[in-house]
């Protein structure tokens, strides 16, 4: 067909032609892409920040590491020697806004404790700077609402940090939800946790109640977001049991939370998160078979089996090459103006999610509805 249509053309339209294609190439979102890198602030340089976000923007291909945002001036020099981050584009919490001013600076990454991610954002977003924002993306949906929306208003993207979202076993699974290799789905199980404060702890946020401490805040949305991906659907009601056994350590916030999601379908998802137990395990049952993932959230070895016999080896190698394909990703989503695979409103979905289990554990285990969009 393209041929019949193009015999009649001489060859100098066809040259013509070719040039136009040739610069609209060249000018395309996509190749602007291969040249430029994201320049991205760090905002909290604390242990994820260090030990796998600053190390991960290395193994970036449109990434660089142009900021810092602390309140710790003495942990700049070590941060400033090893990324070469000049003094223009170090900001203290308090002036932060200022990086509106920064032409270096692209994006802001919100590395802080939980309950400072939306005042964070919407001082990014005010900035003009888009927002790639840690898990969980709020304290509940109705910040994780005004952070969408402050984002929408400024026109900057917004992505949460659900660096699972871009491991390939796991998009295998997403895709799963919709592809049904073993019929319909039954019945789901995603447990995360890891056993902490052995010897206890003076001054930990993730024991904090006011900065948005406890296992549900921390684990507990990887068995939230894996439930939904492994469906592809919203849940419609869950039961919670808040089952923490260290009193004297978890005050106001849960160590080991249980809970049970109810899908439409007659799916339903079991799930327990801790702080006092070691656990990363996720199964989907389906009528003809299963598959499962264990660990299905670590930062590398994520792999699995089917019943089939399929087996899903570990990809993207060690740590931490998971956060540079993620920081990757959300660049180019960025460099392409394209939606980001995991838009702010993931993570909203994900904290009605969590209302609704802190709503039900306080109520002993009573049938919550969740609040759909
Ligand atoms: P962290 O305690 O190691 O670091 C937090 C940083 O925030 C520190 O630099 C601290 O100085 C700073 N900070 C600013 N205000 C603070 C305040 N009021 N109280 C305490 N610290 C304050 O925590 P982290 O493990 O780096 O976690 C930071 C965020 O990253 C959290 O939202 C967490 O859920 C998320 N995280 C995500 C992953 C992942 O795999 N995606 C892994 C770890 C942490």
């Amino acid at each position: 067909m393209t041929g019949d249509r193009n015999r009649g053309w001489t060859r100098r339209q066809a040259l013509q032609s070719m040039a136009l294609a040739g610069a609209a190439a060249a000018w395309s979102p996509r190749s602007l892409a291969q040249d430029r890198r994201i320049g991205v602030a760090l905002v909290g340089l604390g242990g994820y920040a260090k030990g796998l976000l600053a190390p991960a923007l290395q193994l970036t291909k449109h990434c660089r590491l142009a900021g810092l945002v602390t309140g710790s001036p003495d942990k700049l020099p070590e941060w400033q020697g090893k990324y070469g981050v000049p003094d223009r584009n170090v900001y203290s919490y308090e002036d932060f806004h200022r990086i509106a001013d920064n032409p270096d600076i692209d994006a802001v990454y919100i590395v802080t404790p939980n309950h400072l991610h939306k005042a964070h954002a919407l001082i990014a977003a005010a900035a003009g700077k888009h927002v790639w924002c840690e898990k969980p993306m709020a304290m509940d949906a109705a910040e994780g609402e005004a952070m969408v929306k402050a984002c929408r208003d400024h026109k900057v993207q917004l992505t949460v940090g659900y660096r699972m979202q871009h491991e390939p076993n796991t998009r295998r699974f997403m895709a799963m939800a919709t592809e049904r290799p073993f019929g319909r789905i039954i019945k789901l199980r995603a447990d995360a946790g890891w056993f902490g404060w052995r010897n206890g702890a003076d001054e930990a946020w993730r024991l904090d109640p006011a900065r948005g401490g406890g296992a549900m805040y921390d684990m507990g949305v990887y068995c939230v977001n894996a439930a939904r991906y492994s469906t592809g659907m919203e849940p419609v009601a869950v039961q919670a049991w808040d089952e923490t056994v260290r009193r004297e350590l978890f005050k106001g916030v849960d160590e080991t939370m249980r809970f049970r999601l109810e899908f439409p379908e007659d799916i339903v998802a079991e799930c327990v998160t801790s702080f006092g137990r070691n656990l990363n395990t996720l199964q989907v049952d389906c009528e003809r078979g299963w598959y499962t993932m264990s660990p299905f959230q670590g930062y590398d070895g994520n792999g699995g089996r089917a019943s089939d016999g399929t087996v899903f080896e570990p990809q993207l190698g060690e740590k931490p090459r998971m956060q540079a394909e993620q920081m990757d990703q959300d660049a180019l989503a960025i460099l392409e103006q394209r939606a980001p695979r995991v838009p702010g409103e993931e993570g909203v979905r994900d904290l009605r999610v969590l209302d609704a289990v802190f709503a039900s554990a306080k109520a002993d285990g009573k049938r919550v509805e969740i609040a759909q969009a």
